[in-house]
C-alpha cells in the first residue's frame, strides 16, 4: 500500500523500495532506507499557519508522517519538549546564547517515543501481529511502551548488561524480554531474523523512526520563536536521530519555513567512535568497533545502521564529528545535575562536552546560538551516576550524628572521579601519616586516629595479597569507616581462619574470635567458603552472645577487569527486635571481605541492641 506522497529510497544503491517489500533494509544491497517526500505534496499537506499556531504535540506534525490517513496514531502525548537555556553553565563557557532540549521529558524519559509514535502506528497500519527490536536499553522501554499501547506483543533483545532502569520499564510495560549474551550487534542480527522468520514487524532504527523524530527539529525552531540556531549538539549511536534531526531542518528549509539549517555537531565517546570516525578519516562508512568501551552505553553501538545517513547530515550541515572521554562525560552529567537541575543519563551529557573541544576548534562563535540535545533521562541508568559519588554515610538518627556529618564535612568527601578510578596509591603499607595526608589530598576528607587506623588495617590486607591499593580501593575503605563512626566498641573480632576445601565435600572453616575479651572457637561446615566462614562465626558466638542477628540480604560485588579485582561485600543484619544494619567491607580477597562485612554488621547491631534496650 504505497502511498503517493512519499517513497523508500535505499542510501546505499540509490533503487527505490516498495514498502510492501522491506521497511527495515534494502533487500538489494542491505543498506539503511529513507522516506523520500514529494515536497509538491507535503507542501499542501503541512501549513506553516497552522505550525505557528497550534500547540506543540505529536500529532500535530502528522501531515509530516509517512501514515495513511485512515491510520490511527498510537501516541502517548510525546515531544512538547522544553527547550530550557542552560544559563549558568552557558556563563562559565562563555557561550551566552546555550539552550537545552530536554528529551528527557518524554513518556519513557527518552526522545526515541517520538520516533515509536510512528513506528507502531504503521505496524498497524501494515497489519502487524506483533513487534520485535533489539535494544540497549531505551529503544526496548520506548517501543514495548507503545507497543502495549497498541494492543501489539513486543519481544524485546538486549544485551546483558543492560542498565536496569531500561530494563524495568521495558517488563513493566509487558515486553518479552530476551537478554542475549552478546552485543548490541548480535541483538541487532538475531532480531532481523526473527522478524524475517516468525513475520513479526521489526521496529528500531529503521526508516519510519527517523520520521517521527524529525520533529524534535521542528521543536526546536518553534521554541525559538522561527529563529534558527547556528548549532545543534546531538550523541550519535545508531546515527539514526541526527540524520532525523538534520532531515526536520531540512524539510523546514525546502517548505520555505526557515532560511538556513543549523550545522549539526555529532559527538560519540572516545571507547565507540563510528561516525565520528568516518567523519574525521573521510572514510564513507562507519569503521566496525568490535567491543564498544563506554559508559556511555546507550550510544555503544558498534555498527550503526544510520551511518551513511548521519555523515551525510554532518557533512552537509557543515557540521564536525568529535570524540570525547567517558571522564568528562561524567563531568558534565553532575554539572548538568547540580548546576541546571537537569539529571540526564551519561549519554545525553555528551553534547555539553563537546562545547570546549569546540571552542579550541575555533567552531563556535560567543554569539552562536547553540542548541544541546539532551536525549534520556538519568533515573534509567541511577548505577553509573552514583558510580561518580561516594556513598553517602550511614549514621544512627541521632543530632549528634548529624552534628559529626557537619563538622568533618563529610558530605564534601570528593569522589574517585571516573578518570581515576586506578590511579595507584599504595604499593606498600603507608605510614598513619603518609596516610593521613593522602587522605587529605585526595578526597578532602578528615578521618579520626581510630578510623584512620582501621583504613591501615584494610591495605594491609590488599598489599598481603600483593594487590597495589588503587585511588577506587582507598574511597571504599575511607567510606568503609565513615559509615562506622557510630559504634566505639568492637565486642567481636575474628582473630582467625581456616578453611578445608575438598573434592565432593562442602567446605568446613574453624574459627577464632574474641567476644568482649575471651577466644571462643568453632568449626562448621557450608554450601560456600564464605558460608562456612560465616557458620563458624555465628556458632562460635552461639549462646555466647544475647544478639540473636539474622543474615538477611548478602551481596557481592566485584570492582571490574581481572585478577586484581577487588570484592564488595553488603551484608544486612537484622536481630530479634528488627533493628537491622548494613554493613559494606571492600578487600581483593572474598572471604576477607565477608568477614569484614559480618564483623562490622554484628558489632553495631550488637551496640545498637544495648542502647536501645538500655
Ligand atoms: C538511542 C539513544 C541515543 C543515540 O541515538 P541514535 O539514534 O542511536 O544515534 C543517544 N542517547 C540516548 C539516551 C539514547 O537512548
Ligand atoms: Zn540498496
Amino acid at each position: 500500500m504505497q502511498k503517493d506522497f512519499y517513497r523508500l529510497r535505499c542510501v546505499g544503491c540509490g533503487k527505490t523500495i516498495q514498502e510492501s517489500d522491506a521497511v527495515a533494509r534494502c533487500h538489494f544491497c542491505g543498506e539503511a532506507l529513507r522516506v523520500e517526500w514529494d515536497f509538491f505534496k507535503l507542501k499542501k499537506r503541512a501549513q506553516k499557519e497552522f505550525h505557528k499556531l497550534a500547540p506543540t504535540t505529536s500529532s500535530k506534525y502528522r501531515a509530516f508522517y509517512p501514515l495513511a490517513a485512515k491510520t490511527k496514531l498510537v501516541s502517548l502525548q510525546e515531544g512538547d519538549t522544553p527547550l530550557i537555556k542552560i544559563s549558568k553553565i552557558g556563563k562559565i563557557l562563555h557561550q551566552p546564547n546555550l539552550f537545552l532540549k530536554n528529551e528527557a521529558m518524554n513518556p519513557t524519559g527518552v526522545f526515541k517515543d517520538r520516533g515509536s509514535v510512528v513506528e507502531i502506528s504503521k505496524a498497524l497500519e501494515l497489519g502487524a501481529k506483533a513487534v520485535v527490536c533489539a535494544s540497549t536499553g531505551n529503544m526496548a522501554a520506548s517501543v514495548s511502551a507503545y507497543a502495549a499501547l497498541a494492543g501489539l506483543p513486543c519481544y524485546v533483545l538486549i544485551p546483558e548488561n543492560t542498565p536496569l532502569g531500561k530494563l524495568a520499564q521495558a517488563m513493566s510495560y509487558g515486553a518479552r524480554v530476551l537478554s542475549i549474551r552478546g552485543t548490541y550487534a548480535d541483538c541487532c542480527v538475531l532480531a532481523e531474523q526473527m522478524a524475517a522468520k516468525y513475520n513479526f514487524y521489526l521496529a528500531g532504527d529503521y526508516v519510519f523512526r527517523g520520521e517521527g523524530q524529525k520533529t524534535c527539529a521542528f521543536e526546536i525552531i518553534e521554541n525559538l520563536d522561527w529563529k534558527v540556531p547556528d548549532v545543534v549538539i546531538v550523541p550519535v549511536g545508531c546515527g539514526t536521530n541526527l540524520a532525523a534531526i538534520y532531515a526536520g531542518f531540512l524539510e523546514f528549509h525546502k517548505l520555505g519555513f526557515i532560511k538556513k539549517i543549523p550545522k549539526i555537531v555529532g559527538v560519540q565517546p572516545a571507547g565507540c567512535s563510528t561516525v565520528v570516525a568516518a567523519f574525521t578519516k573521510k572514510f564513507k562508512k562507519a569503521p566496525f568497533v568490535a567491543h564498544p568501551d563506554t559508559i556511555c552505553s546507550a550510544v555503544g553501538i558498534g555498527k550503526p545502521l544510520d551511518d551513511l545517513k548521519a555523515l551525510e547530515a554532518i557533512r552537509d550541515s557543515k557540521g564536525i564529528g568529535i570524540t570525547v572521554p567517558d571522564a568528562e562525560v561524567i563531568h558534565a552529567q553532575k554539572d548538568l545535575g547540580a548546576q541546571e537541575a537537569i539529571f540526564v543519563e551519561p549519554s545525553a551529557a555528551l553534547p555539553l562536552v563537546a562545547i570546549k573541544i569546540l571552542q579550541k576548534k575555533k567552531f563556535l562563535k560567543a554569539s552562536d546560538t547553540i542548541v544541546l540535545v539532551a536525549t534520556g533521562v538519568g533515573l534509567k541508568d541511577p548505577k553509573s551516576a552514583l558510580d561518580a559519588h561516594p556513598t553517602p554515610p550511614a549514621v544512627e538518627p541521632e543530632i549528634s550524628e548529624i552534628d559529626r556529618f557537619i563538622k568533618y564535612k563529610l558530605y564534601a568527601i570528593r569522589s574517585a572521579g571516573f578518570a581515576e578510578r586506578k590511579k595507584i596509591l599504595f604499593r606498600q603499607k603507608p605510614t598513619l601519616a603518609k596516610l593521613t595526608q593522602t587522605i587529605k589530598k585526595e578526597f578532602s576528607a578528615n578521618l579520626k586516629e581510630s578510623h584512620r587506623q582501621e583504613v591501615l588495617l584494610a591495605i594491609e590486607t590488599f598489599i598481603a595479597k600483593g594487590k597495589p591499593l588503587t585511588k577506587a580501593d582507598l574511597q571504599s575503605l575511607v567510606e568503609e569507616a565513615l559509615s562506622d563512626l557510630t559504634y566505639e566498641t568492637r565486642v567481636m573480632r575474628v582473630q582467625d581462619y581456616e578453611l578445608k576445601i575438598q573434592k565432593k565435600r562442602q567446605p568446613r572453616a574453624k574459627i577464632t574470635v574474641e567476644f568482649l575479651g575471651k577466644k571462643l572457637t568453632a568449626s562448621a561446615k557450608g554450601v560456600g567458603p564464605v558460608d562456612a566462614v560465616i557458620s563458624a562465626i555465628r556458632s562460635a558466638l552461639k549462646n555466647k552472645s544475647q544478639l540473636k542477628e539474622e543474615l538477611v540480604d548478602f551481596e557481592v560485588f566485584v570492582d571490574a577487569d581481572g585478577v586484581d579485582a577487588t570484592t564488595e561485600v553488603k551484608m544486612k543484619l537484622e536481630d530479634s527486635q528488627k533493628n537491622s544494619v548494613v554493613a559494606i567491607a571492600n578487600s581483593p580477597d572474598i572471604i576477607a571481605a565477608s568477614i569484614a562485612a559480618f564483623e562490622k554488621g554484628y558489632n553495631i547491631l550488637y551496640w545498637k541492641g544495648q542502647k536501645i534496650g538500655k
